[in-house]
C-alpha cells in the first residue's frame, strides 16, 4: 500500500517551524538581511536550539538523527520563509556537507567543527569549486602531498559559499584536493578530502564576490599556500575524496529542490492575493485566462515535483536505512528534482513579478529577491543543470555514453 502521509512528529516539526519563521522571519526582516548583506547568528543559534541545524546526524553525535524526509520538510519551510534562500542557503550547506564529514571523520573533526556547527558556533562548507572550472572536479589543480606525519596543501579554491560566515563564526572547509596522479581511464580517482579550518596558516581568503542574490551569505574564495595539516584531517580515505563529494552534492542536491519549491508556493500565494485585489478593466485580473492558466499551469507543475523531491529523500532514506536502492538510483532521482526545480521556481518568480507589474520590478515588493537567489542554482551552485543531465543521461544509457571519456 502507498502511504503519502507524514509521520506526526515531522508534522509537529513542520508547524513549529512556521510558527518560528512567522516570527523571526517576516518578509521585512529578509529584505533587511539582504540589504545589510548578512545573516545575524543569532537566527542561526536559534535554529540550532530547535535542533534544525546538521540534523541528520545522529544523535551522539549532536544531531536529532532525523531523516531526509524531515530534513525536506525544513528545507521547504526555510524557502517558504526566506525567499531570497540566504538563511536556506547557509542552513543547506551544512546540512549536507557537515553530513558527509560527520559519517566519515574522526572524533578530533567532530569536536573542532561538527559539535560547534551543530551548536550555531562555528560554520562548515564545501570547497571544491575552481577558477578553472566547477564542473570537471577531476581537472582541479590544488594538490596535497605527504610530508613526514603532515599533509601540505597548495592551491586555491573559488566560488566558496559562507567564506566570510567561516572567518566570523570560526569553522573550515571539506576541501578535496588531488594527492595522487589520475589513471586515465578514471581521471576522478586520486582526490582526498580535508577538514580544512579557515584560520590555518598559510589559507587566505582572496577574493569577496558581489553576488546578483542571496545577498546575505557570503560567496569568496581562498588561497592555500604550504597549509600543514596533520593526517587526522582527512576525510574518509586517501584518494577517495571523489565519493565523497559526490555523496555531499547528493544531500546538497535534495535539499534545494525543497527550498527552491517552498520559494515557488510562497511566490504562487503572494501572487494569488495580488491578482484577486488589482483590477485592470473593471474587474480582478485574476478573472483573466491568461493570468488563471499561468497559476494553474504553475501549481500542476508545482504539486509534481513536491512529489518528486518528497519521494526522492523516502528514497535516500531507504538507502540508508535499509539498502533497497543502489546509490546510483537514488543519484538519477536527485539529479532530476535538481534539474527541475530551480529553473521551475525561478519562472515562478518570474511568472509573479510580471502579474505585480511595475511593482514587481521595484525593492518594495519582495519577489525580486527571490528571482536574484533561485537564480543561483540555476546557474549551478552544487552543479549545473547540464551537470544533472549527464548523470541522468549515463544511469538511462549506461557509462560507455558518458560524453567526457
Ligand atoms: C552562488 C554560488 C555559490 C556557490 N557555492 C559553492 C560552494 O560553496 N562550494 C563550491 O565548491 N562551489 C560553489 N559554487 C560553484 C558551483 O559549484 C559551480 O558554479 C558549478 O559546479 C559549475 O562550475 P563553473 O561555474 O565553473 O562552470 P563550468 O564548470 O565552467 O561550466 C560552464 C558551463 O558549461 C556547462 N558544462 C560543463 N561541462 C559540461 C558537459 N559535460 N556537458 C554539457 N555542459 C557542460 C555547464 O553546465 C555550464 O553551463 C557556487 C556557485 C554559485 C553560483
Amino acid at each position: 500500500m502507498v502511504d503519502f502521509s507524514f509521520t506526526e512528529e515531522q508534522k509537529l516539526i513542520r508547524n513549529e517551524l512556521r510558527g518560528w519563521c512567522e516570527k523571526n522571519l517576516p518578509l521585512e526582516k529578509i529584505r533587511e538581511m539582504d540589504s545589510n548583506g548578512e545573516i545575524p547568528q543569532s537566527l542561526v543559534k536559534s535554529m540550532a536550539d530547535m535542533g534544525l541545524l546538521i540534523m541528520t546526524a545522529p544523535v551522539e553525535h549532536g544531531g536529532t538523527g532525523a531523516d531526509w524526509v524531515t530534513a525536506c520538510i525544513v528545507g521547504e519551510e526555510l524557502g517558504y520563509a526566506d525567499i531570497s534562500i540566504a538563511l536556506p542557503v547557509l542552513w543547506l550547506v551544512e546540512s549536507s556537507w557537515g553530513y558527509v564529514v560527520d559519517k566519515h571523520c574522526n572524533e578530533y573533526v567532530r569536536e573542532k567543527v561538527i559539535r560547534k556547527a551543530i551548536k550555531g558556533d562555528a560554520f562548515i562548507g564545501i570547497a571544491s569549486t575552481e577558477a578553472g572550472g566547477g564542473s570537471d572536479v577531476a581537472s582541479f589543480k590544488s594538490h596535497a602531498k605527504k610530508k613526514g606525519s603532515k599533509w601540505i596543501l597548495n592551491g586555491e579554491k573559488m566560488y566558496l559559499s559562507g567564506t566570510e560566515e567561516a572567518k566570523k563564526w570560526g569553522g573550515g572547509y571539506f576541501v578535496n584536493v588531488r594527492t595522487s596522479p589520475a589513471p586515465p581511464e578514471s581521471p576522478h580517482r586520486g582526490m582526498t578530502g580535508f577538514y580544512l579550518p579557515i584560520d590555518t596558516p598559510g589559507v587566505e581568503i582572496s577574493k569577496r564576490f558581489e553576488d546578483m542574490g542571496r545577498m546575505a551569505i557570503s560567496t569568496g574564495g581562498f588561497s592555500m599556500d604550504n597549509v600543514s595539516l596533520p593526517a587526522n584531517h582527512i576525510i574518509g580515505e586517501v584518494d577517495k575524496g571523489f565519493y565523497l563529494t559526490m555523496e555531499g552534492f547528493d544531500c546538497a542536491r535534495i535539499l534545494i529542490g525543497a527550498v527552491c519549491l517552498g520559494a515557488a508556493k510562497r511566490a504562487l500565494e503572494l501572487g494569488m492575493d495580488y491578482i484577486k485585489e488589482r483590477r485592470a478593466f473593471g474587474r480582478p485580473i485574476g478573472k483573466f485566462e491568461g493570468i488563471q492558466f499561468e497559476l494553474a499551469d504553475d501549481w500542476a507543475r508545482l504539486a509534481a515535483q513536491r512529489s518528486l523531491v518528497y519521494r526522492t529523500a523516502w528514497m535516500m532514506d531507504k538507502r540508508y536505512e535499509e539498502k533497497r536502492f543502489t546509490p546510483l538510483e537514488v543519484a538519477k532521482m536527485i539529479s532530476a528534482c535538481k534539474l527541475l526545480t530551480p529553473h521551475f521556481a525561478f519562472d515562478v518568480f518570474k511568472h509573479v513579478m510580471l502579474w505585480f507589474g511595475a511593482y514587481g520590478y521595484t525593492k518594495e515588493c519582495p519577489i525580486e529577491m527571490g528571482l536574484r537567489g533561485i537564480m543561483s542554482y540555476c546557474v549551478g551552485a552544487e552543479g549545473t543543470a547540464n551537470i544533472q543531465r549527464v548523470v541522468i543521461a549515463r544511469e538511462l544509457l549506461g557509462k560507455e555514453y558518458i560524453a567526457y571519456k
